[in-house]
């Protein structure tokens, strides 16, 4: 597909400098080109097996061969590699690909060499190599055999290697994730910046193609620059990615974030997913809840060795897990085609991460369900994050997460936000499978409002950014505007009939629509665009919706977000409820416990107002264990069942999901300590705990029906006729009280806190 004529309308207008970019003309490229289209067909039939070009291909080969600089930008999958990789097998000398991903490099080789028949065909250069193996490369190269040579930015500037390099043939020069030059782009990597020098001393008249998967407007600018690419050709495909479906949750607690993924997964039970978080803990923390609620589902993070790595990836792909709970280490080179959900745990810290994460669903053009949650706290832990870094850095980390912050704010198009991010115009005004275009909110009129926002910007002569005209329009003197006197400029204030959330939403679908538009040199900074200036002249209806601001629900409590859960179709049966307090009067008498240590109360609650019918079922009670369920279940199970039948009850269909909070990591860690047996003050000091805390915390495991062994705890306070004494005790109570207790026991000297842990041993061995 040739260059989208609204990228190059849209690089025209932002920026003089930009001439280079809009001049792809890939339809004429094909008669032009000395290699015609049926001599490279034939090519790549012969290396590749395949039968036609993909999207651009043909015409990127084609400008390689006729020795012209070219630039692709390409979503991932779309098949970059091809697009340097068959020029370099058809001509003359070898072809150096720099590229930043060392890990890619051997994978990116063997893939060549399983084309070929010798392995001399290809090589990496970089710091994994040993001198014997570097040596190897360089005989190759010398004796001509090697076509595609993939090295490391910082082993090509090398000066021993540039030396050889120099009396090497060389057929072009391709840098791949070409986005790592720049600043703004999602990964940059100052060593990059040395490429062009490096090839300019290698050899200055040979060919360069730039090839990434994201690029703004500016950073495709900032990589021409850079590469001081000479008019260069340029292919933009379409990042649209038609059968991904967008939406935006707000994430109020932790606990009911993870319910509300755990309920998701269980929904869509044999399909491969991943959920992306920021941290290595949050992995391992929720791949740990996930497993408890018997979702299959691993770690992945940049901690894990890479053996236990490539295992964990290797589970993912052959499907013995459903899930991957990884941080952005994870994802690069999977090619896995049938992702049907991307989780977003935290929020992306740029729109290019988001849209490569995201970007891992569907690959195979069917399902993709792509889902945000969203929090305030998530935004404040990156911010927090960015303060050590330089100031420049900072700003343009700031200014990126700015922009994934409006994405996920709007409620406008997601898709035409984020194609508009891309320099791309989405033409329908409903995309049918984002949120907001699935359920619209209201539109308001907004035309009066555009005018004013124009003509603000206007008399700030067009050099600021959006968030600083909001304050203006809006009459918030801040401390910035101060600085610039604006609180005393006539149009200061001109808007404060509505509120800053007003102009912010206006001003971000104005850019949407066209109507303004970034300045590509200093990024940030609201332009009036040519349509923009029109409508000032001759406005016509302008609508927009307004952003959702997300600290109201952050502000809410979880129980009114449980509220429409937890009653859909639930509402507890008072008479079950009875019966079942009944049998577990029976069951305690039969094994002489106290009732409440067979079930808590709260576990016949959740029964009596779930149904469970099957042992299956029944584990999925709060406070009921596997091995709790199997010691006193099934006379309930049987009960219920039973109860089911005879009364016609429907059961509802949304089976509760088990209580994470009991199981989170904290209480993983301290039940892995004490199968350990580690001393109790040593892991109250490892979870920064006091002995109550841990107490406390032990007490919730057991209550929540788990099995932990504290013998060697008890050990230090009681022997064993103590033990028995106390829990003969414990036998003979209804409800066991610990403070009747701990008077009962005065003589033995038994603490509060003992008597707790006696307790605790009592639940756990004879409750669980
Ligand atoms: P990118 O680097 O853009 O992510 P790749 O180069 O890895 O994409 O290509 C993606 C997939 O498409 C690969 O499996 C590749 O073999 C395949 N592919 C590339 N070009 C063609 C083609 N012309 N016909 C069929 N398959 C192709
Ligand atoms: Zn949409």
């Amino acid at each position: 597909m040739a260059k989208k004529a609204s990228t190059t309308k849209n690089t025209k207008n932002t920026s003089q400098d930009r001439t280079d970019i809009g001049k792809g003309n890939a339809e004429h490229l094909s008669s032009n080109s000395q290699y015609s289209e049926s001599l490279l067909l034939d090519r790549l039939n012969h290396f590749f097996g395949f039968n036609k070009f993909k999207e651009s291909q043909l015409q990127v080969i084609q400008s390689i061969l006729d020795n012209k600089d070219v630039f692709v930008i390409m979503p991932t999958g779309g098949g970059k590699s091809l697009c340097y990789q068959l020029p370099a097998l058809v001509s003359e000398g070898c072809a150096i690909i720099v590229s930043p991903l060392i890990a890619l490099m051997k994978n990116q080789v063997d893939l060549i060499r399983s084309y070929s028949n010798h392995d001399s065909i290809a090589h990496f250069l970089n710091s994994s190599l040993n001198k014997t193996q570097e040596r190897e490369v360089f005989d190759d190269l010398k004796s001509g055999k090697t076509k595609m040579l993939y090295v490391a930015p910082e082993t090509l500037t090398k000066e021993d290697n540039v030396k050889f390099l120099k009396n090497t043939p060389i057929s072009f020069f391709a840098v791949d994730e070409a986005h790592c030059i720049s600043e703004w782009g999602h990964d940059f990597r100052p060593e990059f910046r040395k490429i062009k020098e490096t090839f300019a001393k290698i050899h200055p008249n040979k060919a360069v193609i730039a090839l990434t998967a994201t690029a703004t407007l500016k950073v495709q600018n900032d990589i021409i620059k850079n590469l001081e690419l000479r008019e260069p050709r340029i292919f933009v495909s379409s990042f649209n990615r038609p059968n991904l479906n967008y939406s935006i949750v707000p994430k109020v607690t932790k606990a009911q974030t993870i319910k509300s993924i755990a309920k998701y997964i269980n929904q869509n039970k044999g399909k491969s997913g991943i959920i992306y978080t920021t941290n290595r803990k949050t992995t391992e923390e929720l791949a740990e809840i996930l497993q408890v609620n018997n979702i299959k589902a691993v770690a992945y993070h940049a901690g894990v060795d890479t053996k236990s790595r490539n295992e964990r990836q290797d589970v993912f792909l052959n499907e013995d897990v459903q899930v991957i709970v990884a941080t952005i280490a994870f994802g690069m080179g999977i090619d896995k085609p049938d992702i049907r959900f991307v989780i977003h745990y935290n929020i992306s810290k740029s729109i290019e991460n988001y849209y490569q994460e995201t970007g891992r669903s569907g690959r195979d053009g069917l399902e993709g369900n792509c889902i945000l949650y969203y929090s305030q706290k998530d935004i404040n832990n990156i911010e927090f994050l960015l303060k050590d870094k330089s100031l420049t850095e900072r700003e343009i980390a700031l200014q990126l997460l700015q922009e994934m912050i409006s994405y996920c704010e709007t409620n406008a198009c997601r898709r035409k936000y984020l194609l508009n991010y891309f320099g791309e115009k989405y033409e329908h005004e409903n995309c049918g499978n984002c949120d907001n275009c699935l359920y619209p909110k209201e539109r308001i009129e907004a035309t009066k409002e555009a005018v004013v926002a124009l003509n603000a910007i206007k008399a700030l002569y067009e050099k600021f950014a959006a968030p600083y005209l909001v304050h203006f329009i809006a009459g918030n003197a801040t401390s910035q505007i101060q600085m610039y006197r604006h609180d005393t400029h006539a149009k200061f204030g001109i808007g404060k009939n509505r509120d800053s959330n007003f102009w912010n939403s206006l001003i971000q679908q104005m850019l949407i629509a066209g109507l303004l538009e970034k300045n590509i040199e200093e990024y940030g900074i609201v332009k009036i665009s040519e349509a923009g200036a029109a409508f000032a002249k001759n406005p016509t209806n302008f609508q927009i919706t307004i952003n959702t601001i997300f600290e109201e629900f952050n502000s809410l409590e979880e129980k009114d977000f449980l509220v429409e859960e937890e009653t859909k179709g639930s509402a507890l049966d008072d008479l079950l409820l009875q019966q079942l307090k009944d049998i577990r009067k029976q069951v305690a008498t039969k094994n002489q416990l106290p009732p409440s240590i067979i079930f808590s109360e709260n576990s016949l609650i959740e029964m009596a107002t779930m149904y469970p019918t099957s042992m299956e079922e029944l584990e999925k009670i709060q406070g009921i264990s596997k091995g709790k369920g199997l010691r006193y279940g099934i006379k309930f199970v049987e009960h219920i069942k039973q109860y089911v039948e005879e009364n016609d009850i429907e059961k509802p269909s949304d089976f509760t999901f088990k209580n994470v909070v009991s199981k989170n990591a904290n209480k993983v860690t301290i039940i892995q300590s004490i199968d350990k047996k580690i001393p109790f003050i040593n892991i109250a000091k490892s979870k920064e705990m006091n002995q109550k805390e841990l107490i406390e915390e032990l007490e919730s495991i057991v209550n929540s029906g788990t099995k932990i062994n504290i013998d060697y705890a008890i050990k230090e306070f009681a022997d064993t006729d103590s033990v028995k004494e106390v829990f003969a005790y414990f036998k003979e109570q209804d409800n066991i009280d610990i403070d009747v207790a701990e008077k009962e026991f005065r003589d033995l000297d038994f603490t509060l806190e003992q008597i707790r842990l006696l307790k605790i041993k009592f639940i756990s061995d004879f409750g669980n």
